[in-house]
């Protein structure tokens, strides 16, 4: 299933590098945590902290399965990142690296990015090329100053910004950030939207044999889609959503989506994706998984113990997270504190048959030269609203008209859903 990925345990070609990043994470995060709080300083923007693991250890690191480099940027800007998100330092480390297990999408865009979810399916772990690392160092002010101003903020939520380093010589950069979607909610639709038409279509055959792949612009208008929100939603999401994209544009940032799951209440989970989900990640004991009340306690506790007080710890004795009891923070978030989403309302305010799990995504592409060379050559040959490549104002213009657009407190828009063809 797209939405779930592969385990990646013991034997897997990427298990080495999995356990490097988490185990990096690991370390680097309760080492920054296990310090008292401070202000932020100027230098802590472009701070890195370079690490050397091998099997024996030393008195910084302890020892580690293999040997490899690892790097952590700005820990104490991304210290404060998570504290605005209100995630716990604790759960956090607990939910990406107690059993060293991720879950693989592979490489779902065009771009080669690897994606990784934790294995209770809260976080996101997405390799980046280097000049995408490099962009992120360089924004990383403005990025932490508007989620500062802005706690409801629609875009990616950064929790850090890393680098691990093989023996041969392969660097990998990667982030770690939220997912969108949560696990206790089947996603009946998923669709990836740019505000532009050319190239932005899932076959439709694919579309119908695979639910949960993500569909894009074009789908969307065949399948007559709209956010059913009524005015005072409306009003809300349309001045979050200016706010981040205005952001964007004065960043010389384009290439974004907005990533929307919906989720149709009316259906329920009857396609039964957590249990898929737990089976991948707990194969033999998802009995437990469900169960586990006292001992999520006490590890969340023995973890925070250790990261007030002692620095790194070993977590392999770790038990089971509930995604139940997951995605507490999204209550501080408007945007996300209806079951983890925005429920759809009609035109008298009234909550709908619909959640909405929005956001926006793939923050990280700079128009610069090889946007511009691509807008060139398209546009010789397609009308310029067609083009995803055109500069930040105008992609944020309407990227926003067609969001604007697609707003409909209708709630016979998402109830019928005609497939057209184009042609
Ligand atoms: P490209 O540059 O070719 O668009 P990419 O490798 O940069 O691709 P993204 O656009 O960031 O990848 O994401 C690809 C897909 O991965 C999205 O369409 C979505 O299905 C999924 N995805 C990305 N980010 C998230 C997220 N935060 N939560 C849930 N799903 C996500
Ligand atoms: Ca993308
Ligand atoms: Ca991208």
């Amino acid at each position: 299933c797209v939405l779930v990925g592969t385990r990646v345990s013991e034997g897997h070609e990427n298990y080495v590098t999995a356990y490097n990043m988490l185990t990096g994470i690991r370390v680097g995060v309760s080492r920054c945590q296990a310090k008292v709080d401070r202000e932020l300083v100027a230098s802590d923007f472009t701070a890195k902290h370079k690490f050397t693991f091998d099997i024996t250890g030393n008195e910084l690191t302890p020892s580690a399965k293999y040997d490899f480099k690892f790097k952590d940027y700005a820990p104490w800007v991304f210290r404060h990142l998570r504290q605005l998100f209100h995630l716990d330092a604790a759960d956090y480390l607990v939910s990406l690296t107690s059993k060293y297990i991720l879950s693989e999408l592979g490489s779902p865009g065009k771009s080669g990015s690897f994606f990784y979810f934790s294995r209770d399916y809260r976080f996101i772990i997405k390799t980046i090329h280097h000049s995408e690392h490099k962009f992120l160092r360089d924004i990383l002010r403005d990025y932490y100053n508007h989620v500062k101003n802005n706690p409801n903020t629609l875009i990616s939520q950064f929790y850090g910004l890393h680098r691990v380093k093989l023996p041969f010589g392969r660097k990998i950069h990667f982030v770690v950030m939220n997912n969108l979607f949560p696990p206790h909610r089947d996603i009946h639709q998923m669709f990836d939207l740019k505000g532009s038409t050319l190239g932005r279509e899932l076959d439709e055959e694919l579309a119908k044999k695979n639910p949960s792949a993500t569909m894009k612009d074009t789908n969307w208008i065949n399948r007559n889609m709209h956010l059913q929100f009524g005015p005072l939603k409306r009003q809300l999401l349309l001045a979050q959503m200016k706010a981040d994209v205005d952001l964007l544009s004065s960043l010389g940032i384009m290439d974004y989506s907005m990533l929307i799951g919906i989720h149709d209440l009316n259906r329920g989970n009857r396609d039964n994706i957590r249990d898929s989900i737990l089976s991948v990640y707990e194969p033999d004991m998802s009995h437990h998984a469900l169960i586990a009340g006292p001992q999520t306690q006490s590890t969340a506790h023995e973890m925070r113990r250790a990261v007030n007080t002692t620095g790194p710890v070993s977590l392999d004795r770790s038990c089971y997270r509930l995604p139940d009891d997951q995605f507490m923070e999204r209550r501080h978030f408007l945007f996300y504190c209806d079951d983890g989403g925005f429920r759809a309302t009609d035109e008298n305010n009234q909550p709908g048959n619909f959640i909405f799990y929005i956001g926006i995504i793939d923050l990280l592409t700079k128009y610069n030269y090889v946007k511009r060379v691509e807008h060139f050559w398209k546009g010789l040959s397609h009308p310029r609203s067609d083009i995803s490549s055109v500069p930040p104002p105008e992609y944020a213009e309407r990227f926003l008209g067609f969001i604007a657009n697609s707003i409909n407190p209708s709630p016979l828009l998402l109830r019928a859903t005609p497939i057209k063809r184009t042609e």
